[in-house]
C-alpha cells in the first residue's frame, strides 16, 4: 500500500559542481527516491516552449524566453516563476506515492519560503533532510570547466583519469557534450556568485524553521562523499 511507505524527502543543495547530480542519482536508487532535478525541468520548459510562451504567476507574466536567457547568462531565474514549476511537478509526484530526492531545489529563499512549507504539508517536516554539499570555489571551477552530460538523457560524466577520454556514454552510448555556455569558466564564475549570495541563505532559513540540515564535506572521491552523506541521514 502506497500509504504505508514511509515518507522521504532529500534535498541536495550545494555550488554549481558540487555533485548534486552524481550524488543524487546515486541516492535516489540506493534509496528508491524520485531523481528530481530542477534544471532538467527548466531545460525541458526551454525546449519546448513558443516564442511567446508566457507563465502567470500571481498576476504575474513570466516569458519563457527571458527566463531562458537570465539561465544562460548564468543568472538564477525568477523565483516565481522556478517555484511554480517545481510544485507542478511535486505535486504530480506525490499523487504517484513518490518520495523525492531534490537536486538544485530549492535554490533561493523566495523558493525556500514556498517550497518548504508546500513540502512539509503533503510529506511532514520531519521527513525532510536538506544536506549541503561543501567544496571550495577552486574545486567548483575546476569541476566545471571539465564536466560534460550525455547528450540522451543528461547523465553526469566525471572528471578524472578514468573517464577524461571517453568520448560516449557508458549507459546509452550517446554523445559526451559540454553544457554550452553554463560551464565557460566566466558563466561559472557568476554562478558561483549566485550560489553564495541567492542560495546560501536558504540554509539558515531551513535551520531556523526546524528542518534538517546536514554539512557534508564534498568533496574527495564519489564513494567517499557519498557515504558521508548516507551516514548524515541516519
Ligand atoms: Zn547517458
Amino acid at each position: 500500500m502506497v500509504e504505508n511507505k514511509p515518507k522521504l524527502v532529500v534535498a541536495l543543495i550545494g555550488p554549481p559542481g558540487s555533485g548534486k547530480g552524481t550524488q543524487g542519482m546515486l541516492l535516489a536508487e540506493k534509496l528508491g527516491l524520485y531523481y528530481f532535478e530542477t534544471s532538467k525541468i527548466l531545460e525541458g520548459k526551454f525546449k519546448e516552449a513558443t516564442d511567446d510562451e508566457f507563465v502567470e504567476v500571481n498576476s504575474q507574466k513570466f516569458f519563457i524566453k527571458d527566463e531562458h536567457q537570465l539561465w544562460l547568462d548564468g543568472i538564477l531565474c525568477s523565483p516565481p516563476f522556478v517555484s511554480y514549476l517545481v510544485q507542478e511537478k511535486i505535486k504530480g509526484l506525490h499523487q504517484k506515492g513518490e518520495n523525492l530526492l531534490l537536486s538544485g531545489s530549492p535554490r533561493t529563499l523566495h523558493e525556500a519560503q514556498e517550497i518548504m512549507p508546500f513540502l512539509a504539508g503533503l510529506y511532514g517536516a520531519g521527513n525532510i533532510k536538506i544536506v549541503f554539499l561543501d567544496i571550495s570555489a577552486q574545486e567548483t571551477i575546476f569541476r566545471n570547466s571539465n564536466r560534460r552530460i550525455c547528450d540522451l538523457m543528461r547523465h553526469p560524466i566525471l572528471y578524472n583519469e578514468e573517464t577524461k577520454d571517453l568520448t560516449k556514454c557508458a549507459f546509452d552510448g550517446s554523445d559526451l557534450v559540454k553544457r554550452k555556455g553554463l560551464d565557460d569558466p566566466e558563466t561559472i564564475k557568476i554562478r558561483l556568485t549566485q550560489f553564495e549570495e541567492r542560495t546560501m541563505p536558504i540554509l539558515k532559513y531551513c535551520e531556523e524553521n526546524g528542518y534538517k540540515v546536514s554539512k557534508v564535506n564534498g568533496e574527495g572521491s564519489v564513494a567517499k562523499v557519498f557515504e558521508r552523506i548516507i551516514k548524515s541521514l541516519s
